[in-house]
């Protein structure tokens, strides 16, 4: 997708970084929602419907058949209506927040931040109309207040240090929403409905997208329990009748390694490649179904626009592993890189790259998620 960069003004296919937020390829500026007034159109309605299909297909297919990448497209057709003002799609943003499907590497309190940003945009915008084309049927007061109910949902269960803020607490949030719904308005308790993303939906997810010619991850590492490995272990390829692991053939194709979480801090640290099918196995043999491990993958397949050729690919993975065994700078994303998730695309190393190595690119990133920041 081609758009104009604000900052220097040029036709740009924007990166889009681990945290969600799109920079600039030749500045690297980061490219700021630029939120036109809420108003719905026939374009950016379309744009909406058209998400909201993609994520309905994925949704009821999610048990493996259907690719995450439905997921992906529907939040950037999202994005785009938002852009272009449809409060539904600030909405649904919200919610995608909320629930964990953008990105990776929010901690919890970042994610419920970054929702209400957006909850709030359509449920404190003092409207009392949205212009809206006389084809389109939407009942404005009806898209506030589920904004609100869902708002005030996530807020209910959010982290003790969110609540505690007058910014994200649930009381001070209804009050508000009282003076502009009126005084019957209530917190009926009920969560969206919307799906929450699990880390092993998301691993089988991000491992089949290590294929992907377009836009393939090129590593990440998940924390889950060797029972849940086992789980999507046991998924074959979606649309393949074939037994085959759909786990054990990426295996063979993207350099997957474990290791205990108990073990990470140890001195030797030692991570455990699984290769093969047998390699897993022997995991499940030796492994108790409830050991947490974090699962490393790093990714030599499926399209890289920056780092196309394997030597470029071949510095970022010296600075993750050195001679076969886990680098510190590894260990230190694990224990210090505040979530249980973490996928980067070349996209990311790109942006840190400028004026430096793709080694100290590499650096600069994991730095930059281990201090708990986005991209800035
Ligand atoms: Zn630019």
């Amino acid at each position: 997708m081609e758009i104009t960069c604000t900052a220097c003004g040029k036709e740009i296919s924007p990166l889009e970084l681990y945290d969600g937020t799109w920079s600039c390829p030749r500045c690297r500026n980061l490219l700021i929602d630029q939120q036109s007034e809420l108003k719905v159109t026939r374009e950016n309605e379309e744009l909406f419907r058209q998400g909201e299909l993609l994520y309905a297909q994925w949704l009821f297919n999610r048990d493996g058949r259907a690719n995450f990448s439905l997921v992906e497209k529907a939040i950037s057709l999202c994005r785009r209506s938002a852009r272009l003002g449809n409060p539904k799609a600030i909405a649904r943003l919200g919610y995608y927040y909320d629930k964990d499907y953008i990105g990776g590497n929010f901690t919890e309190t970042m994610r419920v931040k970054l929702a209400y940003t957006y909850y709030s945009q359509v449920c404190f915008s003092g409207l009392n109309e949205v212009e809206t084309p006389p084809t389109i049927k939407m009942n404005w007061m009806d898209v506030c207040r589920q904004t609100a109910q869902a708002m005030l949902f996530m807020l209910s269960q959010a982290p003790a240090e969110v609540q505690d803020s007058k910014t994200y607490n649930v009381k001070a949030n209804l009050e508000r929403l009282r003076s502009n719904f009126g005084e019957d308005f209530n917190f009926s308790g009920h969560s969206s409905g919307y799906y929450k993303l699990s880390n092993k939906e998301r691993l089988f997810s991000m491992l089949l997208a290590c294929v992907d010619k377009k836009r393939a991850p090129l590593f990440g590492a998940v924390r889950l329990t060797v029972g849940e490995v086992k789980e999507i272990y046991e998924r074959s390829w979606p649309g393949d009748d074939k037994i085959e692991s759909a786990l054990g053939y990426i295996a063979k194709k993207v350099f997957i390694s474990f290791i205990k979480v108990a073990d990470l801090g140890s001195s030797s640290g030692m991570f455990n490649r699984l290769g093969t099918s047998s390699s897993f196995e022997r995991m499940f043999d030796d492994l108790d179904e409830s050991d947490m491990i974090w699962l490393f993958f790093f990714n030599n397949n499926g399209g890289h626009k920056y780092l196309g050729s394997k030597g470029k690919r071949k510095k970022v993975n010296s600075v993750l592993y050195e001679n076969g065994v886990a680098s510190d700078t590894l260990k230190r994303l694990l224990q210090f890189g505040q979530t249980s998730f973490h996928a980067f695309y070349d996209d990311d190393i790109y942006q840190y790259s400028q004026q430096k190595s793709l080694q100290d690119a590499t650096r600069a990133l994991i730095d930059q998620v281990c201090s708990g920041g986005g991209s800035e």
